[in-house]
C-alpha cells in the first residue's frame, strides 16, 4: 500500500504559509510516498500549482484532497478537519496543551494527531524537526524589519554632510529562537542592541551576539534565575514578576525600540512592558510584541495583530504571526522540517505508531479515539473539570 500525504490549502486569517513546498514534495516522493495538492494552497506563498505538478504532485479539489490523504500536513489545524476520516492521520502545530477543545475533536473523531510543537527541543535527532524553532527564527528576523519601518529615525548612526544621526538603541526582552534573531537582524542594520532573558543561560547567547547584556535582579535570588524544564523559563512568582516588572520600568526609558519574544509553555505570556514603562518612553519610540496573542502579551495594551499609537506617541506593534509574512521562507523551513519528522512516523512505508519511540511519544497527541500524551490530556482533563 502507497500512502499518500495531503496539502490543503491554510485558512487561517492573515496565513500565507503552506505546510508543504514543491521541494518538500520532490523530498517525500524520494521516500515513495504518494502526494496530493489542493490546487492554489501554495499562492500565498508564491508557490505555483505547476511547480507542485512539476515535482510530482497531484493537485485536486480540498474534498479530493481530505478523501485520498492517509496522513494531512497543515500549519494550523483546519476548521473543517473532521472531514479527515477516521485513523488518518493530521501532522501541524496543533498547540494541544492550550486548545484541549480541538483535542478533544481530533480523538472523537479518531484521528492519529501529531503536533509538531511538542517536539523533545534538546534532542539531537529532533533538530531538524523543530518547527517552532525555524518559524519563530523567521519571525524574530521580521520584528526587526517591522520595528525598523515603523521607527521614525534609522537604526544606524549615519555620517552625511547634513550631519551624524545617533544609532536607535534597541532592547530585545526574551532572548530565546525569536529574540537571538532579532538581536542580531536590528545589529545588521545598525542599532545598538541590548537583550534581556529571565534565564541566566540566555545571557551567554546574548553575549555571543555582539549585543549587551541588561542585567536585573535575580528572581529567587538563587542565581537560577527563571530557569525552569527543558531549557525552557518557568512561570515567576506574582512578587517576583512585580520586582522584575519594576526593574524593567527603570531600564526602558532609554530605549528607542523593544522587541519582546518572552513566552512560557503553556501559559499566558509575562507583562513585561508596563503602562508606566510606555509613558516613559520617547515619543516616535516603537515596541513590537511577538507575544501579543489570544493568551495576552509582553507589552500592556498591545493588540494582535493590531497597531495602537499611545497618547505619548509610542507606536506599539501586536505582532504575534510574524513567520505568516515571510511566507516563502517559513515555508521552506517548515516544509524541511515535516520530511524530517514524516519518515520516522512510518514502518514499511505506512504510519504506525510507536509511543516507545522517544519522538512519536512525545508528538503523538491522539490516536485511536484516546488522547495518548499526557500534556494535553491532563489540558483536556482541566479544561472539562475532571
Ligand atoms: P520561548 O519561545 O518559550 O520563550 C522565549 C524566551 O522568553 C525564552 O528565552 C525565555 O527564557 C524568555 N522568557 C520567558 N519568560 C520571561 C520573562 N519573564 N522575562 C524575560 N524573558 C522571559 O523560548 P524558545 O525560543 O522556544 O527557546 C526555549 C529554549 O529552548 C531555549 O533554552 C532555547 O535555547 C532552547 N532551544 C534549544 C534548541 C536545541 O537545542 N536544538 C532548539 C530551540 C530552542
Amino acid at each position: 500500500m502507497t500512502t499518500t500525504v495531503g496539502v490543503v490549502r491554510e485558512t487561517a486569517a492573515g496565513e500565507r504559509r503552506v505546510a508543504l513546498t514543491p521541494d518538500g514534495v520532490q523530498r517525500l516522493r524520494a521516500l515513495g510516498l504518494e502526494v496530493r495538492v489542493e490546487a492554489g494552497a501554495g499562492e500565498g506563498a508564491f508557490l505555483p500549482d505547476a511547480d507542485y505538478a512539476a515535482a510530482g504532485a497531484v493537485l485536486d479539489t480540498r474534498a479530493k484532497v481530505y478523501a485520498d490523504s492517509d496522513v494531512l500536513v497543515c500549519v494550523h489545524p483546519p476548521g473543517d478537519v473532521e472531514a479527515l476520516r477516521p485513523g488518518r492521520t493530521l501532522v501541524g502545530l496543533l498547540f494541544p496543551v492550550t486548545d484541549p477543545g480541538l483535542t478533544r475533536r481530533l480523538a472523537e473523531a479518531k484521528i492519529t494527531a501529531v503536533s509538531l510543537d511538542l517536539l523533545p527541543r534538546t534532542l539531537s535527532r529532533a533538530q531538524a524537526m523543530d518547527a517552532l524553532t525555524s518559524q519563530a527564527a523567521v519571525a524574530g528576523y521580521k520584528a526587526a524589519l517591522v520595528a525598523a519601518a515603523a521607527y521614525a529615525g534609522y537604526f544606524p548612526m549615519l555620517m552625511t554632510a547634513a550631519g551624524t544621526t545617533r544609532p536607535a538603541q534597541v532592547l530585545v526582552l526574551g532572548a530565546g529562537v525569536a529574540g537571538l534573531q532579532a538581536i542580531a537582524t536590528s545589529r545588521r542594520l545598525g542599532a545598538v542592541v541590548t537583550g534581556y532573558d529571565i534565564r541566566p543561560a540566555a545571557h551567554a547567547d546574548i553575549a555571543s551576539t555582539g549585543a549587551t547584556v541588561l542585567e536585573l535582579p535575580d528572581p529567587g535570588g538563587t542565581g537560577e534565575g527563571g530557569a525552569g524544564e527543558g531549557g525552557y523559563a518557568r512561570r515567576l512568582t506574582d512578587a517576583e514578576a512585580l520586582a522584575q516588572r519594576q526593574a524593567l520600568d527603570a531600564a526602558i526609558a532609554r530605549f528607542d525600540i523593544v522587541i519582546t519574544t518572552a513566552q512560557v509553555p503553556g501559559r499566558p505570556p509575562p507583562l513585561l512592558v508596563s503602562a508606566d514603562a510606555l509613558e516613559a518612553m520617547r515619543p516616535g519610540s516603537v515596541v513590537v510584541d511577538l507575544a501579543a496573542g489570544a493568551l495576552g502579551g509582553n507589552v500592556a495594551g498591545s493588540e494582535p495583530g493590531g497597531t495602537v499609537v499611545t497618547g505619548r506617541g509610542v507606536t506599539l506593534i501586536g505582532a504575534a504571526d510574524l513567520a505568516a509574512t515571510v511566507p516563502a521562507a517559513a515555508s521552506t523551513a517548515y516544509a524541511r522540517n515535516l520530511c524530517a519528522l514524516l519518515p520516522g512516523l512510518l514502518r514499511d512505508g505506512v504510519v504506525t505508531v510507536d509511543l516507545d519511540d522517544e519522538i512519536q511519544a512525545a508528538v503523538v497527541v491522539t490516536h485511536d479515539g484516546d488522547i495518548v500524551n499526557p500534556r494535553a490530556r491532563a489540558a483536556a482533563e482541566e479544561e472539562s473539570g475532571s
